[in-house]
C-alpha cells in the first residue's frame, strides 16, 4: 500500500493537498503531515477527514500523483 502525505499549509484555495509518498511535488519535509498507508487515496482523505473531523478543513488530491493513481485504478 503506498504511504500518504498531507500538506500542513493550505493551498491557494485553502485545501490540503494529499500526495502518494512517491510524488515529484511533495512539500518540504517541514510541511508535511503523514498520513499513513491506504489502498486508494480514497481512504486517505477518510484518514485525514475522521482525525480532522470538526475543524472544517478540505482536503484534496494532489493533481499529479492523484491523476496517476485515478488512472491505475482505472485500468
Ligand atoms: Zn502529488
Amino acid at each position: 500500500m503506498p504511504r500518504y502525505i498531507c500538506s500542513k499549509n493550505a493551498n491557494d484555495q485553502g485545501h490540503y493537498v494529499v500526495h502518494e509518498l512517491s510524488c515529484d511535488f511533495l512539500p518540504t519535509v517541514e510541511n508535511q503531515v503523514n498520513a499513513n498507508t491506504h489502498d486508494t487515496f480514497q481512504g486517505a482523505l477518510n484518514f485525514l477527514e475522521k482525525v480532522n473531523e470538526g475543524r472544517g478543513l478540505t482536503f484534496t488530491v494532489c493533481e499529479h500523483c492523484g491523476l496517476k493513481a485515478s488512472t491505475t485504478t482505472v485500468l
